[in-house]
C-alpha cells in the first residue's frame, strides 16, 4: 500500500491501475469510481486506518476493453507495472527476494494521448492541444495556441485572437485540452486536461530546439512567444504520458495565415460537418461525401472539409487531380480496390516510435509501401499527358522507400506471430547469429525426441515419456506403478510425485534442457535487436511519411473521383470574382435520406452582385431550411476542392460563412433561445463582409411578432445595405418582401407549395415571389395534432384573418377548450370571460388560508370551482 499511496500522491487526477500478478487493480475511491464506470465487481481487501479497502481489478489481457471505456468516459489512467520480473518467472531461478516487487508509472493514458488501434478511431486524427495567453498590447489577449496528434506524429501550432479561439477548437475539435482554467471554453470545457503553468518564452523556445535537433526554433518558422509556451506545454504533456519517451514526431509546423474559410462553431453545428448534432458521424455531410477507402484517406478528407481554402489556385489543384483521374473510371475502381487493403502507416509508425510497437506494425509497413509502389504503377499508365502536376509530385513520393521495403521483405517472416515476446519474427536467412541460436535451440530439441526410445529400452518402461514442464524443465515422466522400480536406478534422479505420474531428470538431459533455455533467450533478444534495427531503419526513413500522405491523397482523390463519375456531381468554378451561381443543387444528406423511390428536387441559387440578398418565404416543411445549407454546403466543398452536388457551380472566393439554421438549443448553459439567437445575430453582424456569405433562419422567431418583425427587418436592411453579403434570409414574416420596393438588391423568392382540394402538397421548388399562407394549420395536422385541435385552430384562423381585414380588434384570450366534436359554431371568444378570470383571481387573493378551519377551506375550493 506504501507503493500505492506513492504513486497515487505523484498521479493525484489519474484512476491508477496498479499492476498485481496477471491483474490492474484499483483502490479506495479509484475503484469505487472504476467499478461503477465499468460495471464490475467491487470488493475489499485488507484495512486502512481501521476501514475496509475498496478495491475492484481487470485482468491485463482485457486491459484495452476496460481502458477505452474510461477513457471515452472522459477518465484518465496511469499505469504502474511491475519493473522487476518475479523470481517464479525466471527459468532456474530459486525465489531469493523478499517484499514487493517494485512498481513504476510507465504510461498515462488520456483521451490526447492514445495509440492504440483499439482506442483510436481509424478516420479520425486525435488531438492535444495546449493553449498559452499572450497579453497584446490595449490589453487584448492573444492565444498560440499548439496540437499534437502522437498517433501519427503531426505538430502543428498557431496564433489567434482571443474572439477567434471558439472557430480553431471548432476546426480541430480536440480530445484533450491543456489551458489556463480562467478561460472558459464553453463545449469543450469538459475536455480539459490536469493544468500546469505555461512555461516562459526563453525556455520554451531553447527546449523545443532541443528537442528537434536544432539550434534554434526560427529553422521552423516564426513562432509567437505564446505559441512556442504552447508548443512546448504540448511536447512535455506527451512525454509525461510516455513515462518520459517522446514518441516520433514532426518538427512543429506554424501555420501562418492559413487561407482557409471562416467557420465560426455555431456554423460549424448548424451544418453537421463532421459530427452531427447528436455526436454521431452518421447524415454528416463527411459521411455523404466519404469514398475513401483507408483511415489516413478518412482522416485526410475530414481535415480539407473542416478547413475550406481560400485561395482558386490551390482549390483547382485539387479539383484538376480527380477530375483527371475521373477519366478513366476502370482505373479508379482498379486504384479503389488495390487502395482497400491498405494499412495505416501513419498509426504503425506512432507505435513504432513510441516502443510500443508489434511485428504487425513492421508488416504494415512493408504492405504499405508495396501498395504504394504498385499504385504508383497503375497511375502511371492513365493519360500520362494531361496528368496534373500535383499527380507527378505524388507519383514521386508512392515511389520511394525502396531499400527499406527490400530489408523488411528480407527480414519478415511469412507467418508473423501477434506478438514480438512470441518469436518467429525474423525470417531464417536474414540473420546468420539468429540462425545459429535457433539451429542450436531445435538441434538441442531433436535429440531429445531420439532420447525418449533410447530411455524406454535403457529403463524398461515401455510408456516411459519425455516432457517440458514449466518448473522443472525436460523431465522423464513414468507412471507412478513404474516410478518405484526407477528411484533405485542411480542415474536418474527424482523430482516429483503425483497420483499418476512420476518425475526424474538425468544429467544428460539437464545439459540439453539449459542449452536450449540458452540458445532460446539467445534467439530472442537477437531478434529483439533485429526487430528494433529496423524499426530504426523505418523511423530514419524521411520519404517514409511523405509517401503516407501520398497515399492518403490518392485515396482522397479517387474518393472524389468516384463521386464525380456519375454526373451528378461536378467540379465548381472557383475564383476571386463574386460570384455565386448553383444550378441544380442538392443537399447531399438529405438525399441520401430520402431513399429510393423519393426524388430529391434540385434547386439553383443565383446570388449575383445585383440581387445578392435572396429573400426566401415559404411554409413550415416546405423545404427551407434544406434550400439555406445546401448552399452553405455547396460553398464548403467546393472550397475544399471537393465535387459539387449539382449540376453547375460559379463560385467567387467566400471569405467567411455565417449559418444559422435550425434552433441550436443553448438552454443548458442558461440562455433562452430568443437570447442565443440574438447572441448570434450580433457575431454574424459584427462580423460579416461583402466576401462572406450568410444564410439565415427564421431570425426574430423568439418574440413577439412585432418584436420579431421589427428586429428582421433591421437585420436584412443592414445585411442588404451595410454589411453587403452575399444573404439568403428566410422567414415567415412574409411582409418583408415588400421590401424589395427600397431595398434594390433584394430578391423576394418562396417554397412553391400546390394548394389541392384545400389540401396543401409541397414541392420543393424554389421559385421568385413570396409566400401567401403559412398552411401552419395544415402542418399541424399532418404532424398528429389531434383533429378537435385542429379544426378549432383553422377557425380561429379565419376569424383572425377576418378581423384582420377589418382593423384591429382585441384578441380574445380565454375561451372554452376544444370538446370533442361539436357540431355547433362555438361563438367568437367572448370579451366576459377576461372578467371572470380576475374574478377568481381576487378571490383567491382574498383568502387566508391560515385563518381557515378545514370545512371553510373545503367551501372556499367549491366556490372557486363554481366560478370556472
Ligand atoms: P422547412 O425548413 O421549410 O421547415 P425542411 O427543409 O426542414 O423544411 O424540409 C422538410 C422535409 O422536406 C425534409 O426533411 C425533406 O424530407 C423534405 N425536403 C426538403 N427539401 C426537399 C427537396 N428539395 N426535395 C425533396 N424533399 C425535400
Amino acid at each position: 500500500m506504501a507503493q500505492w499511496f506513492a504513486l497515487k500522491a505523484e498521479n493525484p487526477d489519474f484512476l491508477l491501475f496498479f499492476r498485481m500478478g496477471d491483474f490492474y487493480e484499483l483502490f479506495f475511491d479509484d475503484a469505487i469510481t472504476a467499478a461503477a464506470a465499468l460495471d464490475i465487481a467491487l470488493t475489499a481487501r485488507g484495512s486502512h486506518g481501521g476501514e475496509p479497502i475498496s478495491m475492484c481489478g481487470v485482468p491485463v489481457s482485457a486491459a484495452q476493453a476496460y481502458l477505452s471505456r474510461l477513457i471515452r468516459r472522459g477518465f484518465r489512467v496511469a499505469i504502474a507495472e511491475q519493473t522487476a520480473t518475479p523470481p517464479s518467472k525466471l527459468p532456474g531461478k530459486k525465489a531469493t527476494q523478499k517484499g514487493p516487487l517494485p512498481r513504476a508509472v510507465v504510461r498515462l493514458v488520456t483521451p490526447g494521448t492514445l495509440t492504440e488501434d483499439e482506442l483510436l478511431e481509424p478516420g479520425r486524427s486525435n488531438l492535444l492541444m495546449a493553449l498559452a495567453a499572450h497579453s497584446a498590447r490595449r490589453g487584448t489577449v492573444e492565444w498560440g495556441a499548439a496540437w499534437i496528434d502522437i498517433s501519427t506524429g503531426l505538430f502543428e501550432t498557431a496564433r489567434c485572437a482571443d474572439a477567434e479561439l471558439g472557430h480553431l477548437l471548432a476546426r480541430l475539435d480536440p480530445a484533450e485540452i491543456l489551458a489556463p482554467p480562467d478561460r472558459d471554453l464553453g463545449d469543450f470545457d469538459l475536455r480539459r486536461a490536469p493544468g500546469e503553468q505555461p512555461p516562459s518564452a526563453h525556455t520554451a523556445r531553447t527546449r523545443l530546439a532541443e528537442a528537434f535537433g536544432v539550434a534554434s526554433l526560427d529553422a521552423f518558422g516564426t513562432f509567437s512567444d505564446a505559441e512556442a509556451a504552447a508548443g512546448l506545454m504540448a511536447l512535455d504533456y506527451v512525454r509525461k504520458s510516455q513515462a518520459g519517451s517522446l514518441p516520433r514526431l514532426a518538427h512543429p509546423v506554424p501555420q501562418e495565415d492559413s487561407h482557409t474559410l471562416g467557420l465560426d462553431p455555431a456554423t460549424r453545428a448548424s451544418l453537421d460537418l463532421l459530427r452531427a448534432r447528436d455526436g454521431s458521424s452518421e447524415h454528416t455531410l463527411f459521411s455523404a461525401v466519404n469514398r475513401t477507402a483507408t483511415a489516413p484517406g478518412a482522416r485526410l478528407l475530414a481535415s480539407w472539409i473542416a478547413a475550406p481554402l481560400t485561395l482558386p489556385d490551390r482549390i483547382s489543384a485539387r479539383q484538376a487531380c480527380w477530375d483527371w483521374l475521373k477519366g478513366d473510371t476502370p482505373r479508379v475502381e482498379l486504384l479503389r480496390q488495390t487502395l482497400r487493403g491498405v494499412p495505416d502507416i501513419d498509426r504503425a509508425l506512432g507505435r513504432l516510435s513510441l516502443g510500443r510497437g508489434q511485428p504487425r506494425d513492421l508488416a504494415a509497413l512493408r504492405d504499405g509501401v508495396t501498395a504504394a509502389h504498385r499504385i504508383a504503377e497503375e497511375l502511371a499508365i492513365i493519360a500520362p499527358d494531361t496528368r496534373p502536376d500535383l499527380i507527378s509530385k505524388t507519383l514521386k513520393h508512392l515511389g520511394e522507400c525502396d531499400t527499406l521495403l527490400a530489408e523488411l521483405d528480407r527480414a519478415l517472416a511469412d507467418e508473423l506471430p501477434a506478438r514480438l515476446d512470441d518469436g518467429g519474427v525474423i525470417a531464417t536467412g536474414y540473420d546468420g547469429e539468429l540462425d545459429a541460436y535457433r539451429t542450436l535451440r531445435d538441434d538441442s530439441r531433436r535429440v531429445i525426441a531420439t532420447l525418449q526410445n533410447d530411455y524406454a529400452q535403457r529403463f524398461g518402461v515401455a510408456s516411459l515419456k519425455i516432457r517440458h514442464h514449466a518448473q522443472l524443465g525436460y523431465v522423464i515422466e513414468v507412471p507412478t506403478a513404474s516410478g518405484a522400480k526407477l528411484r533405485a536406478n542411480e542415474d536418474l534422479s527424482f523430482r516429483q510425485g503425483t497420483t499418476t505420474a512420476a518425475r526424474f531428470s538425468t544429467e544428460e538431459l539437464s545439459e540439453l534442457d539449459s542449452r536450449i533455455a540458452e540458445a532460446a533467450e539467445r534467439a530472442s533478444v537477437r531478434e529483439r535487436q533485429i526487430f528494433g534495427l529496423l524499426v530504426n531503419q523505418a523511423l530514419e526513413d524521411e520519404h517514409l511519411p511523405p509517401l503516407a500522405r501520398a497515399l492518403a491523397f490518392i485515396d482522397v482523390m479517387q474518393s472524389c473521383a468516384s463521386l464525380a463519375v456519375g454526373e451528378t456531381w461536378c467540379r465548381a468554378t472557383v475564383d476571386d470574382s463574386e460570384a455565386f451561381t448553383l444550378t441544380a443543387c442538392r443537399h447531399p444528406v438529405v438525399e441520401a435520406a430520402l431513399g429510393s423511390g423519393v426524388r430529391f428536387t434540385a434547386n439553383g441559387c443565383s446570388l449575383a452582385p445585383d440581387h445578392r440578398v435572396m429573400l426566401l418565404t415559404g411554409p413550415n416543411m416546405a423545404g427551407k431550411s434544406t434550400f439555406l445549407r445546401q448552399n452553405a454546403l455547396a460553398v464548403i466543398l467546393a472550397l475544399a476542392g471537393l465535387p459539387v452536388p449539382a449540376k453547375s457551380a460559379h463560385i467567387g472566393i467566400v471569405d467567411k460563412l455565417f449559418s444559422r439554421v435550425g434552433a441550436a438549443d443553448d438552454l443548458a448553459r442558461g440562455r433562452s433561445t430568443f437570447m442565443v439567437e440574438m447572441t448570434e445575430t450580433a457575431a454574424i453582424l459584427n462580423q460579416a463582409g461583402p466576401r462572406s456569405l450568410v444564410v439565415v433562419d427564421e431570425i426574430g422567431r423568439g418574440t413577439s411578432t412585432l418584436d420579431g418583425l421589427s428586429i428582421a427587418w433591421a437585420v436584412l436592411e443592414a445585411m442588404h445595405s451595410t454589411l453587403r453579403c452575399r444573404t439568403i434570409f428566410a422567414t415567415h414574416f412574409h411582409e418583408l418582401a415588400e421590401l424589395s420596393g427600397s431595398l434594390p438588391r433584394l430578391s423576394p423568392h418562396t417554397m412553391a407549395v400546390r394548394d389541392w382540394k384545400g389540401q396543401v402538397v409541397f414541392l420543393h421548388e424554389v421559385i421568385p415571389g413570396s409566400a401567401r399562407k403559412s398552411w401552419g394549420v395544415h402542418v399541424a395536422k399532418l404532424a398528429g395534432v389531434p383533429m378537435p385541435v385542429v379544426d378549432r385552430a383553422s377557425r380561429l384562423l379565419k376569424e383572425l384573418e377576418k378581423d384582420h381585414a377589418t382593423g384591429p380588434a382585441p384578441l380574445p384570450l380565454f375561451d372554452d377548450p376544444p370538446s370533442g366534436v361539436s357540431e355547433e359554431e362555438p361563438e367568437p371568444a367572448p370579451a366576459a370571460d377576461f372578467t371572470r378570470y380576475e374574478e377568481i383571481l381576487d378571490t383567491i387573493r382574498d383568502c387566508d388560508p391560515d385563518s381557515l378551519s378545514p370545512r371553510e377551506a373545503l367551501a372556499a375550493l367549491y366556490d372557486l370551482r363554481k366560478l370556472t
